[in-house]
């Protein structure tokens, strides 16, 4: 199922759209399931961040 909202907060702080825990993409995708949201309009932040990201895993 797949639905559009505007989103006040979110905790993805990876998000380049996240600043300070605000969606400032206005209108996003979220894929629901089960007991699960996801946002489809979820995008990493600046190369660095990327890196940084993969050199945790
Ligand atoms: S686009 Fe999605 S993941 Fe990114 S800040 Fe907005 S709601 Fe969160």
């Amino acid at each position: 199922m797949e639905t559009k909202t505007i989103v006040s907060r979110c905790s993805a702080s990876q998000c380049r759209f996240n600043q300070d825990q605000n969606c400032t993409a206005g209108q996003i995708e979220v894929s629901v399931s089960a007991e699960k949201a996801e946002c489809l309009t979820f995008s990493p932040r600046a190369e660095g961040a990327a890196q940084q990201d993969r050199a945790q895993q």
